[in-house]
């Protein structure tokens, strides 16, 4: 009974996404540093919390998805650089990293093969370079 009153509740309602997730951990990294450092950050976390809540039971859902395309922006170039830092961090004995002169592409080569020449995927640019 009371299931189904939750359910009728949540219906037509936006829920949470990876903005909220975000909003939470950061309310609680913030909330910690405000109490060993400066107390009022802990305002500031409490105004994620209650914001993330707003986006959760929200239910114009347009403005929520836009909210969130806005955060993916920022969100998605992030941890593309954090993926690839830790793919070059395990991959740095076997592969050299580095980015082509003409148009910035992230480029790899084998290590160990010494000054080779090396055509860009993207642009088309030649240029040499010691792996
Ligand atoms: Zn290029």
């Amino acid at each position: 009974m009371w299931y189904q009153r939750l359910q009728r509740f949540l219906y037509g309602r936006y829920g949470t996404d990876k903005l909220n997730i975000a909003l939470l951990i950061s309310g609680v990294v913030l909330m910690l540093i405000g109490g060993l450092f400066f107390w009022p950050l802990s305002f500031v976390a409490d105004g994620m919390y209650i914001f993330a809540l707003f986006r959760t039971f929200s239910r114009n859902l347009p403005a929520r998805q836009r909210e969130y395309q806005a955060f993916l922006r920022v969100y998605n170039p992030a941890a593309g650089w954090f993926r690839l830092q830790k793919q070059k961090l395990a991959q740095r004995k076997d592969y050299k990293y580095f980015k082509c002169p003409g148009c910035g592409q992230q480029l790899r080569a084998p290590r160990g093969r010494g000054k080779i020449e090396v055509t860009c995927q993207k642009c088309r640019a030649v240029f040499q370079t010691k792996t």
